[in-house]
């Protein structure tokens, strides 16, 4: 049974704090809501806006490709 990567990585630092970073954008096919949601250490927004993301319209399942800091709302959450 293989463990995704990213589960590794999160198991080395449980102890410290965590955030989850909640981004939402409009799908630029269909202009309807996407969000998606990231874990990090860093609490700034910044951290997680100099980052591209794929995003996956679950409305008309358009893939793209874009910038953190082009996300309509960045909400961020303590992820004890
Ligand atoms: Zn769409």
């Amino acid at each position: 049974m293989s463990i995704p990567a990213y589960r590794i990585s999160l198991g080395s630092t449980s102890q410290a704090a965590m955030y989850v970073h909640i981004l939402l954008f409009r799908c630029p096919d269909c202009n309807l809501p996407v969000a998606i949601s990231r874990v990090s250490k860093e609490k700034t927004l910044e951290v997680v806006d100099a980052e591209f993301l794929h995003i996956t319209c679950s409305y008309c399942d358009k893939l793209s490709d874009v910038p953190a800091a082009a996300a309509k709302k960045h909400y961020v959450e303590d992820w004890a």
